[in-house]
């Protein structure tokens, strides 16, 4: 770190399974190399070369985010009677946690075996504006070809809490270029769409007739260059889907033909963001070059944006006393 702290890597699981490279900076997501149906193993999780690319970029490549993943309508909310202001950082709004989000902080390695790692963070009260002092545990664990992360907190105020991982894959390989070709599967039926800002509208957007419908395989390419008035107001695809069904459940599929590797995500979170990401002017990416618009799919699980000021979304409070839990399940097969 430029103050002279070290950044660890710690790796997990092995051939032939899946093997989990993370780094403690941001408990983040550093690699994920697994086989291929072509037999071939490959990196699939875009990531930086160094920490110093690591700090400068706003793409969260791999990051554990938090406190709040997604965005806060500017900053403002209010929890059981007190309004609090996050600082915003996103055109007005507070995006995943503020300024200095839980993605730049080192995380304390509590545990480390060779097929999981315990990280932790204590966020203290008022950091960036949330109230309470939040502990939060990232579990990761890599074993044959299953990675799963759980994140876990608590708080002695009450706050709200929404983490996610924000890995890219690109199951064709982190250098491989543009996954136009992957098809992607999401088992919704509606999507949360969004202002200019990012902030969600006031109605859900039905998937059926319009290019968000994934409900079967869909190649990447088409979506993406869509004209709908959603797609092009974010330069792609960057919405919350409304997930089917409730509890640890698969909820999302993505598949490279050209690798055969597909991937199935499975969650207990109502929304997942898909977000492709747009990566503008990025700094130097792990190949040498740079990651350009539609290198990576990040498959977000998490609350629905800006839920602190949506009852009608449900709630992301968090009071002393009560566990937030969240999981996230990647599996990997050679199909
Ligand atoms: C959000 C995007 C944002 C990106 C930052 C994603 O989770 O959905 O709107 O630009 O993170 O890398």
């Amino acid at each position: 770190m430029p103050d002279g702290r070290p950044v660890r890597r710690l790796v997990l699981g092995a051939p032939p399974g899946v093997e989990l490279q993370l780094v403690d900076l941001g408990a983040t997501v550093h690699r994920i190399v697994v086989t291929g149906g072509d037999g071939v193993r490959r990196d699939v999780a875009l990531g930086y070369p160094t920490v110093a690319a690591q700090l400068a970029s706003h793409d969260y490549l791999g990051a554990s985010v938090g406190r709040y993943a997604n965005r806060i309508r500017g900053g403002a909310f209010v929890v059981d009677g007190t309004p609090v202001e996050v600082t915003p950082n996103d055109r007005g709004n507070a995006l995943h946690g503020g300024p200095e989000g839980f993605d730049s902080r080192i995380w304390r390695i509590v545990d480390v075996t060779s097929t999981s790692a315990l990280l932790r963070l204590v966020s203290p009260d008022g950091d960036q504006g949330f109230p309470g002092e939040l502990t939060v545990d990232a579990l990761f664990e890599a074993e044959e070809n299953i990675i799963s992360v759980t994140y876990e907190a608590s708080t002695d105020a009450p706050t709200v809490v929404n983490l996610t991982q924000h890995t890219y894959f690109n199951l064709g390989g982190d250098a491989a270029g543009s996954v136009d070709d992957h098809e992607l599967t999401v088992h919704a039926r509606a999507v949360v769409p969004v202002n200019e800002s990012g902030i969600p509208l006031a109605e859900l957007l039905p998937v059926a007739d319009t290019p968000f419908d994934l409900r079967r395989p869909t190649r990447l390419a088409g979506p993406l260059r869509s004209a709908h008035e959603q797609v092009l107001r974010t330069g792609g695809i960057d919405h919350n889907y409304v997930l089917d069904g409730s509890g640890l459940r698969e909820v999302a599929r993505l598949r490279c033909p050209a690798t055969a590797t597909t991937l199935t995500l499975a969650t207990d979170q109502p929304g997942l963001q898909v977000y492709v990401g747009n990566f503008p002017g990025g700094p130097p990416a792990r190949h040498g070059g740079r990651y350009r618009q539609g290198d990576g799919i990040a498959l977000e699980p998490q609350l629905f944006p800006d839920t602190p000021n949506r009852p009608d979304f449900g709630s992301a409070v968090l009071r002393p006393g009560e566990r937030y839990l969240a999981r996230c399940v990647w599996q990997f097969t050679p199909q």
